[in-house]
């Protein structure tokens, strides 16, 4: 297949995305009885930026990427989310990211509005030198409409701390005093916040832990199931071993380790290599889709889109399922598994550590003061268990799925300051 119609693919799917997300914001809109106007107001963001930005390679020649920045709404405050450098990044993509970005924030109580970024390309071949002029490029391409007060990027999938501290330092450059607070995720040096990098995988852990509770199932000897072994999977891996769970199956893009007695998790993220590859080390694999359709008490989708769809929703055998990736469940297979009894913990909720830390880090840049990781897990460990509690209450009182409930839970504050500044 040539990259174009690849590419294409992509987008279709993407688009696919976006659309399911807009049906549940509606129907979200409407249970807590806003008019068609509020959802006209969020069903896209308020601004989308496209812009080209020229490298100069390694071999001398000139290559010219595309990249986005969205602000799904900013009514609440200055609009967040991470930059993601990907070959698949797509315009309905970065859209519909921004838009999970602005739910997650409003079911953790942020004071922010969603953004997403994103640039097309392929960081696994470029060189730390070429690396550094895109993302430099890109801040100055997108400098006019982010800031600190305005617009806060972070890491996303193949970006990390590095490439955090390349944009921090150009944008300080362009305005012409330190800016700590444009950008999250940073390096501890440059004020990033302690427990970052953790930070997404210890609020699912969080999540699954509150889960288990409603299901009267026992953390410790636990079977647990992780798809995907990159930031988030690994550190829940490791989350969940050290809590005395039974992890019996993890996987990456190539194939999935499955032992029923339980997979020695220390020897695995010892061996696991920067982008989450482990399985090509070992024979005996299975593929991700049977892993999927293993016995287990607790299965958590930590990599890509689309894995849980009306083809194996009635195959799924967990009792509890966790999103630690973004979009893993098609809105068919929520329904499925709604029907079935299986408690799902929607992205939107579950995923939402790690923007909450990025918060404590924005607030620490602003008051130039850090705090401890003992306090930064306090204060997470208090948000995400608050924010279980109102979506679980939420999808009772209401009767609706766990999905539902947490975009009625994320859409609320947004709409609500939306009315209150007279925009609709
Ligand atoms: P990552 O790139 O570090 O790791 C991804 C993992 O998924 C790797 O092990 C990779 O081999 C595996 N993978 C890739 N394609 C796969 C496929 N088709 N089938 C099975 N496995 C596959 O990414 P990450 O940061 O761990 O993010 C994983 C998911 O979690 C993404 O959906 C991301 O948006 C979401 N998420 C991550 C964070 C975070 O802080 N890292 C925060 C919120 C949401």
């Amino acid at each position: 297949m040539n990259q174009q119609s690849d590419h294409s693919i992509h987008e279709q799917e993407h688009l696919a995305l976006l659309a399911s997300t807009q049906v549940v914001i509606k129907k979200a809109l409407q249970k807590l009885g806003y008019p068609e106007a509020m959802y006209e107001l969020l069903k896209e963001p308020l601004r989308m930026l496209t812009v080209r930005i020229p490298v100069r390679m390694d071999d001398g020649s000139v290559r010219v990427f595309t990249g986005y920045r969205a602000q799904h709404n900013d009514a609440v405050g200055p609009t967040k989310g991470g930059v993601r450098f990907h070959p698949n990044v797509t315009e309905p993509e970065v859209i519909a990211l921004s838009i999970w970005m602005s739910l997650k924030a409003g079911i953790v109580d942020l004071p922010y509005g969603g953004g997403k970024g994103g640039i097309v390309c392929d960081p696994r071949t470029m060189s730390f030198r070429e690396l550094e002029a895109l993302s430099r490029g890109y801040v100055r391409a997108i400098s006019q409409v982010v800031g600190p007060a305005k617009d806060i990027p972070a890491p996303d999938v193949f970006t990390n701390s590095q490439i955090m501290a390349w944009m921090m330092d150009e944008y300080s450059r362009i305005r012409e005093f330190d800016s700590p607070g444009f950008i999250t995720g940073k390096p501890l040096v440059l004020g990033g916040s302690r427990g970052r990098e953790t930070a997404t995988a210890k609020g699912v852990t969080i999540m699954i832990r509150e889960a288990a509770k409603k299901r009267g199932i026992d953390i410790e000897g636990a079977r647990v199931i992780i798809q995907g072994f990159g930031n988030a999977g690994s550190f829940l891996a490791k989350f969940m071993h050290d809590a005395g769970a039974k992890v019996i199956a993890i996987s990456d893009a190539y194939g999935s380790l499955h032992d029923p007695e339980g997979l020695d998790i220390p020897h695995l993220l010892d061996r696991r290599d920067s982008f989450g590859t482990i399985t090509n080390q070992f024979k005996n694999t299975i593929s991700n889709k049977e892993m999927l359709e293993l016995d287990c008490d607790i299965l958590v989708p930590a990599a890509v889109e689309n894995q849980i769809t009306k083809e194996n929703a009635d195959q799924i055998k967990a009792d509890i399922l966790v999103e630690a990736a973004n979009g893993p469940t098609t809105l068919e297979a929520t329904e499925i598994l709604h029907k079935r009894g299986i408690l799902l913990v929607p992205d939107v909720l579950a995923s939402a550590g790690g923007v909450t830390v990025s918060y404590f880090e924005w607030v620490q840049n602003n008051q130039g003061y850090y705090w401890s990781e003992e306090e930064v897990e306090k204060k997470l460990e208090e948000i995400m268990v608050n924010a279980f509690e109102n979506v679980y209450q939420t999808a009772h009182s209401r009767q609706v799925d766990m999905r539902l409930a947490a975009y009625m839970v994320g859409v609320r504050k947004m709409a609500e300051a939306s009315r209150f500044r007279g925009w609709v």
